[in-house]
C-alpha cells in the first residue's frame, strides 16, 4: 500500500470543502455520500450538485470519503472481487453465477424498468426478512407512468419496493439519505455503480486496518453509517443524464410528464405491451417520446447535448456492469432473440444472493434462463478494434469552454456499434468498448491537459 499517496490525500483534505470543490466542477457522480460524512450538517445536494449551506470546520471527511477524490481501487479489489483472470471476469467481475431473468409476478413485471428482477429482489428480502429496510429510488409524481425525478426512499415493507419500479434517467444523490438507515438491523441499498462505488470506498476505510489507522476519524463516520449494511445491489449503467434535462425536453415539445407514455428506449416492454402492434424493434430503441394520445416526437440527444451530457459520467470508471455490487442487474446481454426485451441480465457476485435467486427461482417468482455468452464474437472484436478512439465527443472543448460541440462523425461511430448479429454478453462487451474508448479515455485525457484531474486510483 501507498502510505505517502494517501497521506498526501488527507492533507489535502484539510482545506475542507474547498478541497472538495474541484473534484466536484468536473469529476462529481452525484452520489451524496459527501452530505451524509458532514458531521457539521453543512453540505446539501441542490439541484444534485453538492452545496455548502452551513459553516465547513475542515474535518475533510466529505473530500476523504468522496470516490471521485481517490479510490483505494486495490483494496477494492482484494475485498470485493478478487484477482480477475479471463476476458468475462476482467469485464464483468467475477461471479458466483450470472443469468438472465424476469419476474413472475405480475404487477413487478409489467411496472419494471426490463423485468422487474431488482424490485422482485427486494420484495422476496424484505417477504422472508432477510433485511428488514432497503433505500432506493423512487419517484416524485407518483402519478406519472413515466416520471424520472426521483427522491430517495426507504422500503420497509415487500409491497413498497414497487415505488421504486423503472429507471430515472436522472442524477441523483441516493447517498445523501444513508443516515437514515442507521436504525434498522438489516439494511439493503439499491444504486448505480457511482453509488455502490462510494458505499464500497467507505466499507474499506471502515475495515481494512491499515486505512483505519490512517483515516480514523472517518472510518468512526463509516462505522456508524454501514455497520448493518448487508446487501448492495447495482443497477448496470452507461451513462445518466445531467438535472432539469427531461423538463427542457418536455419543454421544447409543449409536452407534460403525466401524458408521456414512452421516454426514449426505456419503456419499449410497456409500449410493446400496449400496443402490440408488431412494430419493428429497432423503432422502438430510437430516441423518441410518445404520450397519450398517440403522439410520436423523435428526438435527438444532439439537440440537447448541453442540457444532458453530464461530466461526471463521462469520468465514471465503471462500464456499465456494476462490478462491486453483491449483485448487478441490468438490460444489456438479457436478450436471446432479436426482438425481445422485458429480461434482465443477472451478475451474482454474493454467494448468498445466489442461494436467495434460486430460491426465487424454485418458489416461481423468477424466470432464470441462462445467458448467452459467444453470439458475435468475431465481429465484436473487429468492431471494437476499428472503433476509434478519438475525442469525437469534444470533451477537451467542453472542458476549456464550458460547452458540447461535438465532431459531427461522432453518432455515425456511435451507431456501427449496433449490430443485430452481436448479442448477449459480446453486445455487453462492445458497449463497455464504445463507452471506454469515446468517453472515459478521451474524458480523462482532457482533464489530464487541462490540469483538472483530481481523481486517483490507489
Ligand atoms: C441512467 C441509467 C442508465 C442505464 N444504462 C444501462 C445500460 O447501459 N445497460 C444496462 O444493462 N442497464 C442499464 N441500466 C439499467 C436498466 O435500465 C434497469 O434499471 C435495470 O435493468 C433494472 O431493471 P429492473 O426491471 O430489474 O428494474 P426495476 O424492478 O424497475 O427496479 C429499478 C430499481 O432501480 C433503481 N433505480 C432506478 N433508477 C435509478 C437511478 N437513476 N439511480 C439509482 N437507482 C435507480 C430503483 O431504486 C429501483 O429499485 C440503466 C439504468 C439507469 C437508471
Ligand atoms: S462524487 Fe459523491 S461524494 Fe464526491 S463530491 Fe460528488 S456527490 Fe459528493
Ligand atoms: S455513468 Fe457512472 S457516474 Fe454516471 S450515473 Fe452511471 S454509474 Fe453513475
Amino acid at each position: 500500500m501507498n502510505i505517502d499517496s494517501f497521506k498526501k490525500h488527507i492533507e489535502a483534505s484539510k482545506a475542507g470543502f474547498e478541497a472538495l470543490k474541484k473534484v466536484i466542477e468536473f469529476s462529481c457522480s452525484g452520489c451524496g455520500l459527501c452530505v451524509s460524512l458532514c458531521p457539521a450538517e453543512a453540505l446539501e445536494m441542490q439541484k444534485n450538485v453538492p452545496t455548502l449551506v452551513g459553516e465547513c470546520n475542515h474535518c475533510g471527511f466529505c473530500y476523504q470519503g468522496c470516490p471521485r477524490s481517490f479510490f483505494p481501487l486495490d483494496k477494492v479489489k482484494e475485498r470485493f472481487f478478487g484477482k480477475e483472470q479471463a476476458e468475462i471476469e476482467q469485464r464483468v467481475g467475477r461471479c458466483a453465477d450470472r443469468f438472465t431473468a424476469r419476474s413472475l409476478n405480475d404487477e413487478i413485471f409489467d411496472r419494471g424498468a426490463n423485468g422487474g428482477t431488482t424490485t422482485a429482489l427486494l420484495h422476496y428480502l424484505l417477504e422472508k426478512k432477510i433485511v428488514d429496510a432497503v433505500l432506493h429510488l423512487g419517484k416524485i409524481h407518483e402519478d406519472c407512468f413515466i416520471c424520472h425525478h426521483a427522491k430517495t426512499i426507504v422500503s420497509t415493507t415487500p409491497e413498497e419496493t414497487l415505488r421504486g419500479s423503472k429507471s430515472k434517467n436522472q442524477i441523483t444523490p441516493v447517498l445523501h439519505d444513508l443516515k437514515k438507515m442507521a436504525g434498522y438491523e438489516r439494511f439493503a441499498v439499491v444504486g448505480l455503480s457511482c453509488h455502490v462505488q462510494a458505499l464500497r470506498k467507505l466499507q474499506v476505510i471502515k475495515d481494512d486496518p491499515e486505512l483505519k489507522e490512517l483515516f480514523k476519524g472517518l472510518s468512526k463516520v463509516a462505522e456508524k453509517l454501514l455497520k448493518n449494511l448487508k446487501f448492495v445491489i447495482g443497477v448496470n449503467c452507461f451513462a445518466n443524464t445531467r438535472y432539469g434535462a427531461i423538463d427542457k425536453i418536455y419543454e421544447k415539445f409543449g409536452i407534460k410528464e403525466e401524458d408521456v407514455i414512452k421516454y426514449a428506449e426505456d419503456t419499449k416492454k410497456s409500449l410493446y405491451q400496449f400496443l402490440n402492434e408488431g412494430k419493428n424493434f429497432f423503432w422502438y430503441v430510437q430516441d423518441n417520446l410518445m404520450t397519450r394520445d398517440g403522439k410520436f416526437f423523435p428526438f435527438k440527444y444532439t439537440d440537447f447535448l448541453d442540457e444532458t451530457i453530464f461530466m461526471g459520467c463521462m469520468v465514471c470508471p465503471s462500464f456499465i456492469v456494476c462490478k462491486e455490487a453483491d449483485v448487478s442487474i441490468g438490460i444489456t446481454a438479457s436478450e436471446i432473440k432479436v426482438n425481445e426485451f422485458g429480461y434482465n441480465s443477472v451478475f451474482v457476485r454474493n454467494p448468498e444472493l445466489s442461494g436467495i435467486f434460486s430460491s426465487m427461482a424454485a418458489e416461481g417468482k423468477l424466470l432464470k434462463r441462462p445467458m448467452w455468452d459467444n453470439r458475435g464474437t468475431y465481429l465484436r472484436k473487429f468492431v471494437e478494434r476499428v472503433l476509434p478512439g478519438k475525442d469525437l465527443m469534444n470533451i477537451r472543448g467542453y472542458v476549456e469552454s464550458g460547452k458540447w460541440n461535438p465532431h459531427q462523425d461522432l453518432f455515425k461511430s456511435a451507431g456501427s456499434a449496433h449490430s443485430a448479429r452481436i448479442m448477449g454478453l459480446q453486445r455487453l462487451f462492445l458497449a463497455q468498448t464504445v463507452k471506454r474508448k469515446m468517453m472515459f479515455g478521451p474524458a480523462v485525457a482532457a482533464l489530464k491537459a487541462c490540469g483538472k484531474l483530481y481523481t486517483e486510483n490507489l
